[in-house]
């Protein structure tokens, strides 16, 4: 197996890095989990072929995890002319945003039907659904204000976070691997909570983004943009 974040950083593009995307590649495939604004771009420069994803997963509807939806859309419809079903998953709504997104990019194309099957499953926190040959299990994350739900992802033995806050309890039982956002690794008291726990777990968690010196440590990889593990 081999995990490379896409993109490793925030919202805001810190250090000039990606919006956040992981790309994860098993013995049934390949999928991402969240694919923000540049992640087709990525998918690009490791030139890795976008009609291999058998799925994204979404953990919410905010625009630096949903951005690139468009862009893998058009490039499989007018480049690829892909052929292969693709599943989403998302929090409740993302059915409509995601469609929303790709009307509001590309209002012609998304008039006419996709060439390919697509498929996409609404999870709340607590359910799971077998997708892609994979068991993608949704926790409730500390992110939105109700009605907007965030989740964080449980798919097989790999954990992602979302955007970090506290980390749901059972999210990393039995992980091999998580995969952690760093927008609020800071030192605010609330979300700060979140990395005592990390530092806590026997895990190697991967940070993205624009962490510190201070999460220089053993067990953790700082990952900039492009950067992978193999397990
Ligand atoms: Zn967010």
């Amino acid at each position: 197996m081999r995990v490379t974040a896409l993109g490793s950083a925030d919202a805001f593009f810190s250090a000039g890095r990606g919006h956040t995307c992981w790309l994860i590649e098993d013995d049934k495939g390949a999928y991402a989990v969240d694919f923000g604004a540049t992640g087709l771009m990525a998918l690009k420069r490791l030139r890795f072929d976008p009609d291999r994803l058998q799925a994204v997963h979404f953990t919410h509807l905010h625009g630096d995890h949903i951005g690139g939806w468009p862009f893998l859309l058009v490039d499989a419809v007018h480049r690829s002319h892909r052929t292969a079903p693709l599943i989403a998953s998302g929090p409740p709504g993302t059915r409509d945003r995601l469609h929303a997104l790709w009307a509001a990019c590309y209002r012609r194309a998304a008039e006419k039907p996709l060439p390919f099957p697509l498929t996409v499953h609404e999870l709340r926190p607590g359910e799971s659904a077998a997708l892609a040959g994979r068991e993608v299990r949704a926790l409730a994350a500390q992110h939105m204000t109700p009605p907007d739900i965030a989740l964080s992802l449980r798919i097989g033995d790999i954990a992602f976070t979302g955007d970090t806050g506290a980390i749901p309890d059972g999210l990393c039982d039995g992980a091999r691997l998580l995969c952690a956002e760093c927008t609020y690794l800071s030192q605010d008291s609330d979300r700060h909570l979140a990395w005592e726990r990390l530092r806590k777990m026997k895990l190697p968690p991967l940070m993205l983004g624009h962490a510190g010196s201070e999460v220089r440590e053993a067990g953790v990889k700082v990952c900039d943009d492009l950067d992978f593990l193999e397990l």
